[in-house]
């Protein structure tokens, strides 16, 4: 066997391939207890499929697939509007404490004062960092908080007896879960159009402003990596017509102590604590969403939100439920080890650390866009915040889409950005370097970027089959949609 062969084999093997009858990687004691009678047969299976292997099968089994995976513990992960920075790992030691990762959440709240503390110190840092006076850690995820937004948009409606207001204005630009959680809160999305300069069109942010308006959710900087500098006018529009601003704040960490929502003029906002506030994501989880809110929208926030008491012992901490809260939005109260590296990420880094990030994830950018200008289009030609979006229109023109170029990075060991997002850009690749990469990782991204732009002239074949080098070449993405095979079974 070469020895190419043998380590495609190696990439493929179950640990059925080498699991051998009798084979066992434990000793259990002698049992201490008395034998039990056993179930009624007919709830007992006849034999339970495991393979039987020893501890090092087992340890090499799954510290070869760790390896198959992509991390950015590994490798640069540009991937836009996703925020992948690199997440420092004292955020992991603090949220494995046994007194924060073995406590229950239905324990008394006398005896998980610090957890409790821990979650309103957090909520006054949201609301620091927001400049909004009230917030709930509940929402377990950015879609989840921008649900709880909308759901409070309406309450608050109702409870002025304006129901009628049912149109929600989202801007062409939006991510896709802001029109689904408009609509699975009872609104109708109106689409606002992007001018030339990739804002959300005045005139027509405008036209729509009428008795029916409920809101707008815009995000800032938006999906272009654009900041709208009208955006206050924005606000007063459609505060004038009795609406309501929702903020998608996934993007905050371009605006890190340097803006706050509040002072822009939006009601409520959501956070990506696994973004913004670095814990590692991907896959579907976990992640955190908390809302922070102005005034209008303050009693209407999901439960619980953590109250501070100051009594004759010192100050004590207790959940509460807001005078008109939506409800809850969980069966818990949070994703809390998500809250918990939230919390030490913005202690460890500071006001001035946070400043400094945004400061840097926005030189990062732009450091890209300009050095790549000259082989990629860029989206709009304008200054950007912490992501800059390019369109592979003309390389499409040429026979290679962005998808192969995204193929084609994984070669070179570079995580592929978004693409085909914002659905505005034709063939378009949404790169985010974050704060955390070094020079010396942009400009070997930026060389791996150039050779590629030279392979589209030069070889575009090596493009079209793309990726050569990892352990599966190109998936059938569509049959992996439409008929997933997602249980796996032993052969
Ligand atoms: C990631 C993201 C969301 C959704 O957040 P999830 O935590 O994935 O639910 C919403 N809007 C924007 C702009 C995002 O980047």
């Amino acid at each position: 066997m070469t020895m190419e062969a043998a380590s495609t084999q190696r990439t493929h093997q179950s640990l059925w391939d080498v699991a051998r009858p009798g084979r066992s990687g434990i000793r259990l004691p002698e049992s201490d207890v008395p034998a039990q009678a056993m179930p009624e047969a007919s709830l007992l299976r006849d034999e339970l499929r495991l393979p039987e292997v020893s501890e090092l099968d087992v340890v090499r089994h799954f510290t070869r697939l760790s390896q198959m995976n992509f991390a950015v513990d590994t490798n640069f992960y540009p991937l836009g509007s996703c925020t992948m920075k690199y997440n420092p790992k004292i955020n992991d030691v603090v949220a494995s404490q046994a007194g924060f990762s073995g406590i229950h959440p239905l324990q008394p709240e006398e005896t998980v004062q610090g957890a409790l503390e821990l979650m309103h110190r957090l909520q006054e840092d949201l609301q620091a960092v927001t400049g909004m006076p009230a917030s709930s850690l509940a929402p377990l995820a950015g879609a989840h908080g921008e649900l709880a937004g909308v759901l409070m948009i309406k309450a608050y409606h109702d409870a002025r007896g304006e129901s009628d207001r049912k149109v929600m204005l989202i801007p062409d630009s939006a991510h896709g879960t802001n029109p689904a959680s408009a609509a699975m809160g009872g609104f109708e999305v109106v689409s606002v159009p992007s001018d030339e300069m990739g804002r959300v069109d005045l005139a027509a942010v405008e036209a729509a402003c009428d008795d029916r308006l409920a809101g707008l959710m815009i995000t800032i900087p938006n999906t272009l990596g654009l900041f709208n500098p009208y955006i206050a006018r924005v606000c007063e529009l459609v505060h004038g017509a009795g609406g309501l601003v929702y903020g998608d704040g996934a993007n905050m960490n371009a605006l890190l102590g340097r803006a706050r929502p509040y002072d822009l003029g939006f009601d409520v906002v959501h956070l990506n604590l696994h973004k913004t506030m670095s814990t590692p994501h991907g896959g579907g989880g976990p992640g955190a969403g908390p809302v922070c809110v102005g005034e209008r929208l303050e009693p209407y926030l999901p439960s619980p939100v953590v109250e501070r008491v100051d009594a004759d012992g010192g100050a004590r901490y207790r959940f509460a439920t807001p005078t008109q809260s939506i409800g809850a939005m969980s069966a818990g109260h949070g994703n809390f080890g998500v809250l918990v590296r939230a919390y030490t990420y913005l202690r460890a880094l500071g006001a001035d650390g946070l400043r400094q990030a945004s400061g840097d994830a926005v030189l990062n950018a732009n450091y890209l866009r300009r050095k790549l200008e000259h082989v990629y289009r860029v989206a709009v030609d304008r200054t950007c915040m912490h992501e800059v979006v390019f369109s592979c229109r003309p390389q499409r023109d040429k026979g290679v889409k962005a998808l192969d170029i995204s193929k084609r990075m994984i070669d070179y060991g570079v995580h592929p950005p978004t693409m085909y997002f914002p659905l505005i850009v034709d063939e378009a690749l949404m790169v985010e370097p974050t704060e955390t990469e070094s020079k010396e990782t942009l400009d070997a991204f930026i060389a791996v970027m150039e050779a590629i732009a030279r392979e589209v002239e030069e070889s575009p074949d090596v493009l079209l089959e793309a990726p050569h080098f990892t352990p599966v070449g190109r998936l059938d993405e569509a049959r992996a949609a439409r008929q997933p095979d997602l249980r796996w079974q032993a052969p």
